[in-house]
């Protein structure tokens, strides 16, 4: 009764898969916070439920609510963003198999296929995925045999740090031409701005601590598909492999995405405004947001988000010194990694989040600052921002 496909997102964001309690009729639904289930007689287990790594009732809610704003048939829940990416490799590859990841993405990301699913004969080559071309071109080289034991690419858009846009339709084509599998890491969008599956994706992944929960409280993933084959295989290695998330963070995610619509429309305002006026601050010499009309990926994502989400990355006149002092002046935006809560964040990329990079060809310049814009005041915001860049000279 609640499941109304043909309702706008905001109201499945809040209605989706969530009736109330059956036996209290309590509004917000029960946590679940149980590790076991008792069996109406031997192997009787009631309503499916028998333990609760293999299904639990809060999961399951999160996972039906998911599902259906990503427009998918089956979601699973997991203990991190990365679990479900390691899932969704363990599920897709075997050894010999291929990963294509774009120039940009989360380090975490480059971390797990470069130094543990490379262990297991896994290989990872890098192409420009805002190019389709260049992607045509490497898939074609590959082509013999590779996916027999599974080829992958992996698609993060808009992209970590450089606000990078892929065409997610023309690289769908591409992949399925040459029969790759194309994984979408929608975290930065969210289903309230991109629903990656509608565009051709296969697999769309989450880190579910950023926007999806959205108040900096838990850590959680997610994995979205449609077809049924793979996610019996997803559903077998969650069980088998244990990567599920627990009752208490799955229950703060659903809260979280109750609120997703408001928070996305706010995080979009704000950052549009900011990046605005941040390209002609003095202290600034480049905006990355794909909200600018100078943005390379602007006319893509125009086309392919319903909004350009809440990050903005700036390079600062100053250099290095002028980008940490910068970090150090905020006091609204609080200096911390992640982002996607409702407090403004701030990261300098090079000693932070890329720091395990420095050196290497993946490192980021260090001018650069990562900024999380939250759904504070815009004109705190700014006057903060202001203050701060003052600061760095
Ligand atoms: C944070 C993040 C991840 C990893 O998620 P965790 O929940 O921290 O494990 C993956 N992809 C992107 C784009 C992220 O921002």
């Amino acid at each position: 009764m609640s499941e109304r496909p043909e309702s706008g997102l905001s109201t499945r964001a809040i209605h989706l898969g969530i009736d109330p309690d059956p036996s209290t009729g309590a509004i917000s639904p029960p946590i679940f916070q149980t590790s076991t289930f008792l069996q109406d007689d031997v192997a009787q287990p009631r309503n499916g439920y028998e333990y609760a790594r293999c299904a639990n009732p809060t999961r399951d809610l999160l996972q039906r609510q998911v599902a259906g704003l990503e427009g998918g048939r089956h979601a699973f829940s997991t203990a991190s963003g990365l679990a479900a990416e390691d899932l969704v490799l363990r599920a897709t590859l075997r050894p010999g198999g291929h990963v294509v990841t774009g120039t940009d993405a989360y380090g975490g990301t480059f971390r797990l296929l470069e130094r543990v699913w490379d262990r297991w004969g896994i290989a990872t080559s890098v192409v420009d995925l805002t190019d389709p071309a260049a992607l045509e071109q490497h898939l074609a080289a590959r082509d013999a045999g590779a996916a027999d034991a599974g080829l992958v690419v992996w698609v993060e858009t808009p992209s970590n740090p450089f606000l990078q846009i892929t065409d997610l339709a023309a690289c769908a084509e591409v992949c399925h031409r040459h029969g790759a599998l194309l994984v979408v890491d929608n975290t930065f969008a969210s289903p309230y701005l991109q629903r990656p599956l509608e565009h051709g994706a296969d697999v769309v992944v989450h880190s579910a601590t950023k926007y999806l929960a959205g108040h900096s409280d838990s850590v959680t993933g997610m994995v979205v598909v449609d077809d049924d084959a793979l996610a019996e295989e997803l559903a077998f290695l969650a069980n088998a492999a244990g990567s599920v998330s627990g009752p208490m963070d799955a229950w703060l995610t659903i809260r979280g995405i109750k609120t997703l619509g408001v928070r996305m429309q706010r995080h979009c305002e704000n950052a549009l405004e900011l990046a605005g006026w941040l390209s002609r601050h003095p202290a600034v010499t480049r905006v990355h947001h794909p909200g600018l009309p100078e943005h390379p990926g602007h006319r893509v994502a125009a086309a392919q988000m319903d909004g350009f989400g809440g990050v903005v990355s700036i390079q600062l006149a100053g250099g290095r010194e002028a980008a940490l002092a910068a970090a150090r002046a905020t006091e609204v935006f609080l200096l911390a990694e992640s982002l996607g809560g409702v407090e403004s964040l701030v990261v300098h990329p090079g000693e932070m989040t890329h720091a395990s990079v420095k050196g290497t060809p993946r490192a980021v310049p260090d001018d650069l600052l990562r900024l999380s814009v939250g759904i504070e005041d815009v004109a705190d915001l700014r006057a903060d921002l202001d203050r701060a860049l003052r600061a760095g000279g």
